[in-house]
This record gives structure tokens, sequence and C-alpha cells, in this order.
């Protein structure tokens, strides 16, 4: 095993700089503080010792060739925004920024492709994908996370209900790896039983296994209507009950999300984002995706009976384009209004099945609760995947938060495989969620997942200690 990993000294930055360009690389106090961690700090704050950013596949490849040769470690940087401590050098070494490879090229309209380098961002791709009369389905919150970030999380987010996950959307990847090999897994075919499918095994590897350089997506016809539907209920309990009626009537949605009313007020408070229309004290959110009036018609009417036969306050049509942009921009704005609002947060981001989503709501609150913790759950409640949001009050000390927080993790992970459920749904383990893992998945698939990391970085140089530890 490499530990320790051979520090950065000055040999190492010269080389570094002979590989890239000397412009482009910054050590110790140069590299700044926001690259020490990603969007929960909570999860690690670490220094690289020499900060990169590669502009090509090239690059890539040699960083990555010397690092493996020298015994260094290198952590890959995208735009930052994880949610589960990936982004981070735990064990110090080099941090490369793919970001300035960026670019995104036409549209293969023959085979309904967009190929893009790993830095391009989400919402330039949709963009590039919707000037075409185009559709990149996949719809994360946080839309200026980069397209590599993006496939190499398997992000999920809010349209997961009828389209998919990024990985349902990815055709093939150019990647490199730990050893600095340039490779392809898979090519811009439909279907591929070529061996092994390790493009598949790659995406949702938190950077732990190869580094994207390339990545060829699916894309679809964009689709002529949609509508988003607002239904207040009285309690989250009855919000969450509705879930599983909804996916029972013969329209598939794009998205189903719901939000206490207390969530709201945050985001109201916090940010000045009112939320459009008056709510009960929590409001199920339903977007419809259709080819035709009629069919969309159809579908919004079945929706409105159900949820009125089933206890809705009302159910409200968002009917402008301002007005549904207002919804989902309060929706996209929960968590930065969480952050706003507590003095630190901790998340579950568990996955259940959809027929126990209202039984996970209704005790996960019960159980943040009965450790004092001020909780919200919240999110992707149409596949199952509930953020139960942990907020820290000002009054709580370090270690009683410390102590809280573990506690109710523990009790939620439980819930959730007591339930038939995941421990994460889409923002992964990196090195937040280390911990909980193994006890989650047992010894001989966390065995299995080890000898995965090691049969691509037997050196154990990219991103190590995410995922899985070896030092300990
Ligand atoms: C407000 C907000 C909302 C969010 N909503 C969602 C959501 O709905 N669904 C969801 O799934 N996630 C969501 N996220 C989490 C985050 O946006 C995603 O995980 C995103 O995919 C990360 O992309 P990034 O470019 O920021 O990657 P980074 O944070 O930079 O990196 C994430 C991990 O990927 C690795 N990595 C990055 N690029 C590469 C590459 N080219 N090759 C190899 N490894 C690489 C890094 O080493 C790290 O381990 C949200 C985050 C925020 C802040």
């Amino acid at each position: 095993m490499p530990f320790p990993y051979k520090k950065v000294d000055s040999t190492d930055i010269e080389y570094i700089k002979s590989v890239t360009s000397p412009d482009r690389v910054a050590v110790g106090d140069e590299i700044k503080s926001e690259y020490y961690h990603d969007e929960m700090p909570d999860y690690g704050v670490f220094p690289p010792e020499l900060f990169v950013e590669a502009i090509n596949k090239e690059e890539v490849s040699a960083v990555m060739k010397y690092c493996y040769d020298n015994n260094i470690p290198v952590v890959i940087r995208g735009a930052g925004t994880g949610l589960a401590g990936g982004s981070n050098c735990k064990y110090g070494g080099i941090m490369m920024s793919i970001m300035k490879m960026n670019k995104i090229f036409p549209v293969d309209h023959k085979n309904q492709t967009i190929t893009c380098e790993p830095g391009a961002l989400l919402i330039d791709v949709q963009a590039a994908a919707a000037d075409e009369g185009l559709f990149y389905p996949p719809d994360p919150g946080e839309k200026t996370a980069t397209i590599g970030g993006n496939v190499i999380t398997n992000a999920g987010g809010m349209k997961a209900v009828r389209y998919g996950l990024t990985r349902d959307f990815v055709r093939c990847i150019e990647a490199v790896l730990p050893d600095g090999s340039i490779v392809n897994f898979s090519s811009n075919v439909v279907k591929n039983t070529t061996g092994y499918d390790i493009k598949d095994l790659v995406i949702g590897s938190e950077g732990t296994l190869c580094i994207l350089t390339q990545v060829t997506l699916k894309l679809l016809p964009a689709p002529k209507y949609t509508r988003t539907l607002v239904i207040p209920f009285e309690s989250l309990e009855k919000c969450a009950d509705m879930v599983p009626k909804v996916l029972d009537l013969p329209f598939v949605p794009t998205a189903i999300e719901f939000l206490e009313r207390e969530l709201l007020e945050i985001v109201e408070r916090t940010l000045n984002k009112p939320f459009p229309v008056p709510v009960g004290n929590a409001v199920l959110i339903v977007m419809y995706d259709a080819s035709s009036k009629d069919e969309l018609e159809a579908a919004c009417d079945s929706a409105a009976e159900a949820a009125l036969e089933n206890g809705a306050i009302d159910c409200m049509i968002a009917d402008s384009p301002e007005r549904i942009a207002s919804v989902w921009s309060v929706r996209g704005a929960i968590l930065e209004g969480m952050k706003a609002d507590s003095v630190a947060q901790e998340e579950c981001d568990v996955v259940v099945p959809r027929s126990a989503i209202a039984e996970y709501v209704k005790s996960a609150k019960k159980i943040a609760l009965s450790h004092g913790i001020r909780v919200e759950p919240c999110g992707h409640a149409g596949d199952g995947n509930i953020h139960t949001e942990m907020l820290r009050n000002p009054g709580m000390s370090d270690e009683e938060w410390k102590s809280a927080t573990h506690a109710s993790l523990v009790e939620l992970y439980a819930l959730s495989k007591k339930l038939g459920g995941q421990l994460s749904g889409e923002h992964g383990i990196g090195n937040g969620r280390l911990e909980f893992l193994e006890p989650f998945v047992g010894e001989r698939i966390h065995r299995l997942y080890k000898s995965i990391k090691l049969a691509f970085d037997e050196k154990l140089v990219l991103n190590p200690g995410k995922i899985v530890e070896f030092n300990k």
C-alpha cells in the first residue's frame, strides 16, 4: 500500500509545469481556499499541495502518469458543487481542475447525440441541445455543475421520474486511467455487450476509478407541451401519501417534488424568494411533459382529480412562464436557503422504494426530532430520493451537533434499509458517508468495491480515501 504518499517537492512542481503551463499551476498559499473543499465543508477541508488546470487529455495523461509513477495522490476538480466531500485532497497531493476542458461539439443529428469535454457546464449542454430542437433531460438542481461531474457522480435530479438518471443518457466515455493510459469505454452505439460494461461501472464512481476527458450523451426530441401543477396539503404526511397515487395514474410525471411550508418560509426569509401561490402546510409540485395538448390535459385532469379525492386543499396550474419559473426557482433554492438559515447542515440522501416514501418521511421526522435536531425532508419524491436535511441551531455545541447527527444518521440509514432503500440516491459516498457504507452494504460487497478500486488503481493515487478507505 502507498501510505504515506510522497509529498510534492520542487522537482514535481517543475515537472507538472513542464507538461502543462507555469501560468496554470499554483502551489501552497497561492491555491485558493475554495479548492480545499466542495459544497459540504463538513465532509472535509484539505488543502492541495499543488493545483493545476489541464486543457486537454494529453496533459491529464502526463500528470497522471507522473503521479502514478511517483506515488502522489491526485483529485479531479469539476465545479466543486458536489455534496459528498469528494473533491478535496484528503491525502494532500495534486488537485487537477478540468474546468478549462469545456468544449461542446456540434450536435450529431444522425445519432441524436452531443459530445462534450468534461468541464462543459450542464446549463450550456442543455442549451446547446435546445438550440438544435433537442433535449438533454437529466436536470440536477445545480446547473453550473460540470457535465463530467454529473456523469462521474451519476447525478439524478428532478426529472429522473420520467427520464431516468445521467447514466441513462451516456453513450460513451473517453477517460484517462490512473496510470495515465487514455481509453474509451464503448462508442457511439445504442447497445453493446462487448466484454464487461465498464462504462456503466465508472459512471457514479465519484472520480475514484478514472478521469473523464470526453463524454457523448444521448438526446431526445424536446417535449412539445409541459405543465406544472401546484397541489397544497394540510400536512407533509398527506402530501407524501399522495406521491404513489400520482405514480399509479396512467401518465408518467416528469417530476414530483414535495416541500413543507417551513422550507418555503426559509427561502422567502433568507433569499427573498416568495413561493408564487398560496400553500397549506405542505405542497406537492407535479410536472408533466406531453407530445400533444390532449395528452397533457388528460394527465393534468387525472392528477387533479386524484389529488382532490385524497385530501388536497386545491390543485393549481402554474399558468404563466414567470410563475412556472418562480415555482421551480424556489424549489431550486432550498439548499441555499437552508445554508443561510442554519449554522451547519447534515444531509441524509437516502432513496427508498416509491411505495415506502410516506412511511420514510413520517419516521424520519420522528427520528431526527428525538435527537433534538430540526429536520426538513424534501426532494425528489417521485423517485423515492428524500433529502433529509438536518439543520443546526445556534444554541448547539459542536459536540452536541456531531453526536445528534451521527445518531440520527445511523437510525435513518437503518430505516432506509428496513424499507428496502439505499444509503445514497444521488449525492454519493465521497468522504462524508464513508463510515456508513460498509455497515450498509455488508463486508462481502464492500470487499468487492475495494477489489474494483484496486483493479483500476493499484497504487491508490486517484482520489484516495473516497468511497472506500484502505488506510486504516
Ligand atoms: C444547490 C445544489 C443542488 C444540487 N442538486 C443536485 C441534484 O438534484 N442531483 C444530484 O445528483 N446532485 C445535485 N447536486 C450535487 C452536485 O451538483 C453534483 O454532484 C454534480 O454532479 C457535481 O459536479 P461538479 O462539476 O461540481 O463536480 P465536483 O464537485 O467538482 O466533483 C464531484 C466528484 O467528481 C469527481 N470529478 C469531477 N469531474 C471529474 C472528471 N472529469 N473525471 C473524474 N472525476 C471527476 C471529483 O473528484 C469529485 O469526487 C447539487 C448541488 C448543489 C450545490
